[in-house]
């Protein structure tokens, strides 16, 4: 019941692109963000499933959100297959699909992952998508979205987040910051350990959930070939997340250790993802800025 509630005031408040904010609430927020970065200690996962719900609300203000009930069903199930067996917190998660055309996926404290519709569209197979996925839940996991959003704030004395969360006393407007923060602009880049970490985890979880790791590689080299032919195209997902080659390597040098037979035995693939991908596809076109 309650869950139905948040659902549906989520909803509501997507679907009108509301531009209410409570401003009181958003500035104690980044200053408590703020200030557990500074003190540079953890915030229990109390605060930490708080802060993140508080953050999540806000970003499905600012950000176009898919809503259509067969893609929002899809990236759900899927996520859950692979938060259920990766999760010892027993979090609450949130899969969303962003509408922009740019590539990107993120992930808030406390269990909401957003991945863009530009990067589903690159994914060829279910095991790409679930492999991105995968990564972001172990950035929440493994607490590094935590750390990151507190070392962002340092670096930024608050600024970043205050002009997510209240705009109105930044100098950049609506537009500007929904960019910022679509691009990843407000969020601190992973550090090259926290990347190699989230990959190592990512394959754990796909494994356990029965999904074939080799979607991650894969993602990747699709991923690094778009950056040599369009450079910049990607500036969003590398901004926060540093790829190079070297997470081809290592990610393919963990796989190669499982067991053959079982990797012969997980799912690459399903229709059910390729009907995803083609319900995505025939929703009218990502809105550009200037139209959000
Ligand atoms: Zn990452």
């Amino acid at each position: 019941m309650r869950e139905n509630q948040v659902r549906h005031n989520r909803q509501r408040d997507t679907s009108s692109g509301g531009l209410r904010r409570t401003r009181a609430l958003s500035l104690g927020l980044a200053v408590s963000i703020v200030a557990a970065g500074a003190a540079g200690c953890m915030a229990s996962t109390q605060e930490e499933v708080a802060m993140g719900s508080q953050y999540a609300a806000e970003i499905n203000r600012q950000l176009p959100i898919v809503t259509d009930p067969q893609v929002a069903s899809y990236i759900t199930v899927l996520g859950d297959s692979i938060a259920r067996v990766a999760d010892q917190r027993n979090l609450d998660w949130h899969f969303y699909v962003v509408d922009q055309a740019e590539v990107n996926a993120f992930a808030v404290p406390g269990g909401y992952i957003y991945i863009n519709r530009g990067l589903i569209e690159r994914s060829e197979t279910m095991s790409e998508l679930a492999g991105v996925l995968g990564h972001e839940i172990g950035h929440v996991t493994e607490r590094h979205s935590m750390e990151q959003m507190a070392k962002s704030q340092q670096a930024n004395l608050g600024l970043g987040i205050t002009c997510i969360l209240a705009p109105q006393i930044c100098n950049s407007g609506l537009g500007s910051t929904a960019i910022q923060l679509g691009a990843g602009g407000v969020f601190a880049k992973f550090s090259r350990d926290d990347e190699r970490e989230a990959d190592r985890v990512a394959i754990n979880f796909m494994v356990r959930a029965g999904i074939d790791p080799r979607g991650i590689p894969a993602m990747f080299r699709t991923l690094l070939a778009e950056r040599q032919n369009k450079p910049g195209a990607l500036d969003g997902m590398f901004s926060t997340h540093p790829l190079a080659e070297d997470r081809v390597a290592d990610s393919e040098a963990l796989i190669a250790q499982i067991d053959p037979v079982i990797l012969k035995s997980l799912t690459t693939d399903t229709r059910a993802f390729q009907q995803f991908k083609a319900r995505l596809k025939s929703l009218p076109p990502s809105p550009t800025p200037a139209q959000r």
